[in-house]
């Protein structure tokens, strides 16, 4: 994921690219000071690794939208289907039942980033 620092210089955020999870993992593996290269001044200095912070990514969230959207048509689309060739209620009520799932996936996903993202930014070395 990609963690933000402040450059001491300009105040511009310098974005570093990390596989660590925590500042623990990220002070583990690169120590606690993070060397970085300013992309705005260009200024090389080393930055706290309790300085870093994190910020929703917005691939999830464009993962949720398509899941809901295509998930919502879908199961609309499934569920008039089967309104309209079957007459078994039982079957309706579970498309129906489908339209739930995109919400449902969604919410996990905005959970889990709201998890990675506080599970980074709450834990100070
Ligand atoms: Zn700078």
């Amino acid at each position: 994921m990609k963690i933000y620092g402040n450059c001491k210089f300009c105040k511009q955020s310098i974005p570093v690219k990390t596989e660590a999870q925590t500042r623990i993992q990220l002070a583990m593996q690169k120590g606690e000071k993070i060397s970085c290269k300013c992309p705005n001044c260009n200024a090389n200095q080393s930055i706290h690794v309790n300085d870093f912070k994190t910020q929703y990514s917005k691939t999830p969230q464009v993962i949720a939208a398509i899941i809901f959207c295509t998930g919502t048509l879908g199961g609309l689309y499934l569920g008039f289907f089967v309104l309209e060739n079957i007459r078994n209620h039982y079957l309706a009520y579970g498309a129906c039942s489908l339209l739930l799932v995109p919400g449902l996936a969604y919410g996990i996903l905005h959970q889990e980033e709201r998890r990675r993202v506080n599970a980074f930014n709450q834990m100070w070395v």
